[in-house]
């Protein structure tokens, strides 16, 4: 396992995950080409802060789907930091967690999509946070990021790295309203996390708006 030597550049991925989908881990696949990272550690989250926590799958479920979607990457590998640990999850926490288990001299590389890192400035200890990784943002071709954003890392030293990722359209909120509304999710993520939906009757229930006047079977 990747793990044994220890790895020096590791890329961190944080998440709902719920469900997992090919937005992810294309965009994890892509950093760790371009950042020559040596392992990407996805990083499911306990219970996020800015969401209803009803509304969310278990934590269980979450990592499942995410253990069985990094199966066969041998470089991607699931971390339970956030699932294990009390209370609403933040990004400082991740980050000091890894820093202890990876020790000084690892490069952590925190990779988002543009959406969640253009409100970093709002996070919480953001300035302790900026300095704990390189930040690195996957964004839509032809997306323009606030000038604001880049400046703010500047003001503390850092770049904040922009990378242009394929298959960013793709969301676990519109995956939770294609099951509900008895769509075909295939292709949008691993067929095991498809199968564990099914199994276990996910995203029927969520509240989100169904078109529930449309009639497409599932696959
Ligand atoms: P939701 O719709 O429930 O918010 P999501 O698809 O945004 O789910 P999250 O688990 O919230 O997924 O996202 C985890 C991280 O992955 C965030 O940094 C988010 O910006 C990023 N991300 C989400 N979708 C994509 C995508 N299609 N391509 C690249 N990054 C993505
Ligand atoms: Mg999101």
């Amino acid at each position: 396992m990747v793990t044994q030597s220890k790895p020096c550049r590791i890329g961190v991925m944080g998440g709902t995950f719920d469900p997992i989908h090919y937005g992810h881990l294309v965009t994890a696949e892509v950093v760790r080409g371009e950042f020559d990272i040596d392992l990407v550690l996805f990083v499911p989250s306990g219970v996020p802060p800015h969401k209803d926590p009803r509304q969310v799958s278990s934590k269980e479920h979450r990592y499942l789907m995410t253990v069985f979607a990094t199966l066969t990457n041998p470089f991607f590998e699931v971390s339970r930091v956030d699932i294990d640990r009390e209370g609403e999850t933040y990004t400082i926490d991740t980050l000091r967690d890894l820093r202890k288990l990876y020790g000084d001299e690892a490069e952590l590389f925190f990779i988002t999509g543009a959406d969640a890192i253009a409100e970093i400035m709002d996070w919480k200890n953001a300035a302790e946070l900026v300095k704990l990784a390189e930040f690195v943002a996957a964004t839509r071709p032809g997306y323009q990021f606030d000038r604001k954003l880049q400046e703010w890392f500047e003001q503390h030293g850092k770049k904040l790295h922009l990378l242009q990722v394929p298959a960013m359209a793709i969301s676990s909120t519109d995956i939770r309203r294609r099951v509900q509304a008895q769509k075909s999710i295939r292709y949008f993520v691993p067929e095991a996390v498809e199968h564990y939906i099914r199994k276990n009757s996910l995203y029927l229930e969520h509240h989100t708006h169904s078109t529930a006047d449309n009639n497409e079977i599932s696959s």
